[in-house]
């Protein structure tokens, strides 16, 4: 399948794009990785494709290699960050797993200690 285009009026397409600034800690062919403006932890960085598509599913079903580099880059971000104690990746899936950005993100949280269970 070829990359579907970006897809009008989505946020994290401006940013991959540069049309909307953000804080990039790290960029490949496939992904790019900016700090989330609203921090949760004293690392969160924000691990998108550069193509549009609403679920990490989406990115493992449409682009597998894509969904991998999601992942591959979360872990260069974390050594970036040096949060070699460990960090937590998370997918909010859908209104009722908290996703409010319809552009596939994985967060990457770090710096602090992470309670479990999440709320
Ligand atoms: P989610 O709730 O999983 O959809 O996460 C969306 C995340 O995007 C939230 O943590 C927001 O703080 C973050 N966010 C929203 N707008 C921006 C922006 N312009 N730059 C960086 N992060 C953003």
């Amino acid at each position: 399948m070829n990359a579907p285009e970006p897809a009008a009026d989505c946020l994290f397409c401006k940013i991959v794009a540069g049309d909307i600034p953000a804080e990039i800690v790290h960029a490949t062919d496939t992904v790019v990785a900016f700090r989330d403006v609203n921090p949760q932890a004293p690392t969160h960085v924000l691990v998108v494709p550069r193509s549009h598509y609403e679920t990490a599913a989406d990115v493992a079903h449409w682009e597998p290699s894509a969904a991998a580099d999601l992942v591959i880059a979360a872990a260069a971000v974390a050594v970036k960050e040096g949060l070699g104690e460990g960090y937590r990746l998370v997918f909010n899936t859908g209104p009722a797993g908290g996703q409010v950005v319809p552009h596939a993100h994985l967060h990457v949280l770090g710096g602090r200690a992470l309670g479990w269970p999440p709320g």
